[in-house]
């Protein structure tokens, strides 16, 4: 009752008036780099990475259609050798007006990095994303994994915040850093549901009926405790035509709460 009635109204003083809680819809544009991240010796293997292509070449398209549709902008995190291979995509992802965001270089956890070799990812992949002329100022880990250098190297390279982290509901700063970060979660992920690899058949395919009860149970919770519901997908992924279906469905959904602000995961940090 007071408790939490008061809680949810400290919680919403956080969006812009009118709203109560917020969405962002991420999509990891990981294309061929995420299964070379798995194994360097797919690098070598055209049907591996075609699954990665399929991301690139139909995905991508398909979803910046249905985003237009329903006047969403959403943030496309990238890694840069996936931009400098379909450069054309990125240009197109940044004329609709979404946010482009960093996704490291190759698709390479920095747990697995020295500081060095890092920053060198951080560097390059930066490099390439500004060069598309927008802003970039967000980073999600390949792995949504940081190292113990991670933070100090975001803030050395004006990244203003992190989006890889499970411990809240909305976007907190930091501490003791002036970055911010803007939590996801697996649930809210389509790779936890859809992710399948030939190399291991345990994996099962789920259907779309399930996701959506998960995501609007999810969506609903996070809603009633004024928090920020961060959707993470992927262009090979949710970019199957029948998933894009649901896409469409879902953000109709989404969207129809007027006390929902839907944004990119920057307008959601810059509220902190
Ligand atoms: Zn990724």
């Amino acid at each position: 009752m007071t408790t939490t009635s008061s809680r949810k109204g400290a919680l919403s003083r956080v969006w812009p008036e009118g709203t109560s809680s917020a969405a962002a819809f991420t999509f990891d544009f990981d294309a061929e780099e995420v299964w070379i991240g798995e194994d360097p010796a797919n690098a070598d293997r055209p049907g591996v990475l075609s699954q990665g292509t399929y991301g690139a070449k139909v995905g991508v398209p398909q979803i910046l259609r249905v985003l237009e549709r329903h006047g969403v902008h959403a943030t496309f995190f990238i890694p840069g050798r996936v931009a400098e291979r379909h450069p054309a995509r990125v240009e197109e992802i940044v004329a609709a007006g979404h946010e482009l965001a960093h996704h490291g270089y190759t698709h390479t956890s920095p747990t697995k990095l020295s500081r060095a070799e890092e920053e060198a990812e951080l560097v390059r992949g930066l490099e390439v994303l500004r060069g598309f002329g927008a802003p970039v100022t967000g980073y999600r880990s390949p792995s949504w994994d940081l190292s113990a250098h991670t933070l100090d190297l975001l803030l050395d390279h004006g990244l203003r915040y992190s989006s890889n982290l499970m411990d809240d509901i909305r976007p907190y700063p930091i501490e003791g850093r002036p970055l911010v970060e803007v939590p996801i979660s697996w649930i809210l992920d389509d790779a936890a549901y859809f992710w399948f690899d030939g190399a291991s058949w345990t994996k099962s395919i789920a259907t779309t009926a399930d996701v959506r009860a998960i995501w609007e149970a999810e969506f609903e919770g996070i809603r009633t405790l004024g928090g920020a519901a961060v959707f993470t997908m992927h262009p090979q992924i949710i970019g199957r035509p029948g998933r894009l279906a649901f896409l469409d469905s879902f953000l109709s959904f989404v969207t129809s709460h007027d006390d929902v602000w839907v944004a990119t995961a920057a307008e959601i940090a810059g509220r902190v």
